[in-house]
């Protein structure tokens, strides 16, 4: 398990080499399911695209990919824009958005996986309304308790879900978080195992419309760990891309409270 020293993967520069971390991390996504007696086809890889340029994700794409996550939403949209002639591409918005930015979330993405205030729900629900859409979204748990990391905390979890209906053009899937960034599995595990008790509670209590199928869980460093614990869905972009110049801290600054966020250019 290698979370730390994540300079273990070497930048995809061919449409080779995409082909070749590809089938590795299937490899992987299938020997963790192997091990927890999982079938791989409930294991849905997404790939990230943070940082990459659109060369590369071009590759990336002749590689086979079909979706991909990026975590900063005009990032996304921008790089959505100028690959606009790959129809059958997905773009999946997996990072904090605040409320002024949801308006192009609705322009480009299939999917929303950082959900976390009723503001926010109630924003993208009525741009999506007023575009006659919907958009598949995921609630996304702080489940390390770490103050930096976005989502909401789990004690909040059970109450925010029964105001999700109000929103129909939202079609709440599941969860997703994001687990200790630590090399030691006997913290990180703990981070997964969480939010599939969180699940399973609220699959119990849930209200009508709303079906907790998915869990998003588990990054280049800790993948293995996070199926073993039930992900449905792995974001994984260095392992695929090649590591990342940008530090983490760029994509998750600290919060509001702790520190004055900083508009970032990429
Ligand atoms: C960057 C990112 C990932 C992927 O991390 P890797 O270390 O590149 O695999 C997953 N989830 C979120 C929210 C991210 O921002």
């Amino acid at each position: 398990m290698d979370t730390s020293n994540s300079n273990t993967y070497p930048t995809a520069l061919g449409v080779e080499d995409f082909r070749r971390n590809l089938t590795a991390v299937r490899a992987r996504i299938s020997a963790a399911c192997a091990r927890s007696s999982r079938d791989p086809a409930e294991v849905r890889l997404l790939p990230v695209s943070k940082t990459v340029p659109e060369e590369r994700i071009r590759l990336a794409y002749a590689a086979g990919c079909r979706e991909l996550g990026e975590n900063k939403v005009q990032e996304a949209l921008r790089k959505a824009e100028a690959m606009a002639d790959l129809t059958d591409l997905r773009w999946s918005v997996i990072g904090h958005l605040q409320t002024n930015k949801t308006k192009y979330v609705t322009r480009f993405a299939s999917e929303f996986q950082a959900l976390d205030s009723l503001r926010v729900a109630e924003s993208l629900d009525r741009h999506l309304q007023a575009e006659g859409r919907s958009l598949d979204v995921l609630v996304q748990v702080n489940t390390s308790g770490e103050a930096s990391k976005f989502g909401l905390p789990p004690e909040d979890l059970a109450r925010f879900v029964r105001e999700l209906p109000a929103f129909s053009a939202l079609r709440v899937r599941g969860l997703m978080t994001l687990a200790l960034l630590s090399a030691d599995p006997t913290r990180v595990r703990p981070c997964f195992t969480l939010l599939r008790d969180l699940r399973e509670r609220l699959r119990q209590d849930a209200p009508d419309g709303i079906v907790m199928n998915e869990l998003s869980m588990g990054m280049s460093g800790d993948f293995e760990l996070a199926i073993e614990e039930g992900a449905t869905v792995v974001r994984v972009g260095q392992a695929i891309f090649g590591v990342r110049a940008v530090p983490d801290s760029h994509y998750w600054p600290d919060p509001p409270l702790t520190s004055t966020p900083k508009e970032h250019i990429p």
